[in-house]
């Protein structure tokens, strides 16, 4: 399907995608317009990146192992315009790269390195427009989950905060070369417009919903002792008694915004 095939390198997270119905769903949630500034993390042999181009024209891809991209660059020119960036994805500078235009990024990404990706793009979330990424679907369950569950947690509430979260859809291990272990699912994030967070500090948040979860068994008073007091957890309207898997993002939002005016 994809043109060439090399042998999956395990160390780069590499499987490889060959189900062209799993392919055609995930175009039809990203759905380029013209104008769309695409940009792959991962092209991997193409199997997204040349329908994607076929559809869109022109396409920014980031990969790592430099073996695929010869293979890739000679491939891509049956069906479009591919610029390729060997590069390891968290040394790329999304707001440079975007240059004014926010980019839409698209990856079937390197399941062992999901989370170091997810929190890079945040830092850049004001020059993303959205993104679709395959991820393990129990990457993805944290991703969306609501508190007062077992899978709610940091990756819920930063995620959250910044980003309108969207599960679509499960893919199973068979739509893959070789097959990873588990189930993948697809997941589509929306930064949100900076205003409308609402986060006053956004280190001292993230601070906050890292020692909130960092032991979740804890009250909020003893796991913020650090940085907030009670009556700064009273003051966002929390119970110093309940535990973090309980508070809901508006909650932790409201907390470190009392704790930012506190300290100024
Ligand atoms: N998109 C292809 C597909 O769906 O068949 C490949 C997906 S494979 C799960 C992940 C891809 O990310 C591989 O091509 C791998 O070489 C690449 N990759 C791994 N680590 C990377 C990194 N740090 N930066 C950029 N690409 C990376």
């Amino acid at each position: 399907m994809s043109g060439f095939t090399r042998p999956a390198k395990k160390s780069l997270g590499q499987h490889f995608l060959h189900e062209r119905g799993v392919v055609e769903k995930i175009i039809l949630a990203v759905d380029p317009k013209p104008g769309d500034r695409l940009v792959e993390i991962g092209p991997g042999q193409g199997a997204m990146t040349f329908p994607l181009l076929d559809r869109h024209g022109r396409l920014t891809a980031i990969e790592f192992d430099r073996d695929l991209l010869e293979p890739l660059a000679a491939a891509a020119r049956a069906h479009g315009e591919l610029e390729l960036i060997h590069s390891d994805v968290l040394d790329v500078d999304f707001t440079a790269l975007a240059g004014g235009t926010p980019l839409r990024l698209v990856g079937n990404l390197p399941y062992n390195l999901s989370s170091p990706i997810l929190f890079h793009a945040l830092d850049h979330a004001a020059a993303i427009h959205d993104m679709h990424f395959m991820l393990q679907k129990e990457v993805v369950d944290r991703m969306a989950a609501g508190p007062g569950g077992k899978t709610y947690g940091r990756l819920s509430v930063m995620l959250q905060a910044w980003c309108e979260v969207t599960a679509l859809f499960t893919v199973g291990p068979g739509a893959f070369r070789p097959p990873p272990r588990v189930d993948s699912a697809v997941v589509r994030l929306v930064p949100r417009p900076r205003a409308s967070v609402g986060i006053a500090d956004p280190a001292g948040f993230a601070a906050i919903v890292r020692d909130a979860f960092g032991q979740r068994r804890k009250t909020l008073r003893n796991a913020l002792a650090r940085c907030c007091d009670e009556a700064a957890i009273r003051a966002a309207g929390l119970d110093p008694q309940a535990r973090a898997e309980q508070v809901p993002v508006a909650g932790f939002v409201r907390l470190a915004n009392v704790a930012a005016a506190a300290d100024p």
